[in-house]
């Protein structure tokens, strides 16, 4: 399948320092920054600096060294929050929203970091 990379989107931008974000931690594959509408007193979108559209998109063709950095950030930055349920954390959800049915609303691959609340249930009934 052909992914079509917009290199116009908003996080492309933010990439791009044309536009600004509140950084939380940048590595060498990754940026990780605050969402500008938070849905939990922390809500954090770590994205990968390549043009990945999705999820999937990602995980198929991204580098070992891509996807290592992008796993270990989202690692690190679960203790930077102090939310890993392992030490003493209240937990954490993380959230992957691919194409059409999950409502991606920007077309640059993304996981979403929510903690600081009870979450509830994964989903809404449809
Ligand atoms: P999606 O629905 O694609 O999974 O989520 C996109 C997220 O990006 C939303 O939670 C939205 O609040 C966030 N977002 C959209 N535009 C910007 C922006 O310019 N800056 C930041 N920091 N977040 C944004």
């Amino acid at each position: 399948m052909a992914y079509e990379y917009d290199s116009e989107n908003i996080f492309a931008k933010i990439l791009r320092g044309e536009i600004p974000n509140s950084t939380v931690l940048e590595t060498e594959h990754t940026l990780a920054f605050r969402d500008i509408t938070p849905q939990a007193p922390e809500h954090v979108l770590v994205i990968p600096r390549g043009e990945y559209v999705c999820f999937d998109h990602f995980a198929l063709a991204a580098s070992d060294a891509e996807i290592l950095d992008f796993n270990r950030t989202v690692g690190k930055i679960c203790a930077m929050l102090g939310v890993q349920p392992g030490e003493g954390g209240g937990g954490y959800r993380l959230i992957a929203n691919s194409g059409e049915a999950a409502v991606q609303e920007v077309p640059h691959m993304h996981v979403h970091i929510l903690a600081g609340r009870p979450l509830g249930r994964m989903l809404n009934p449809a």
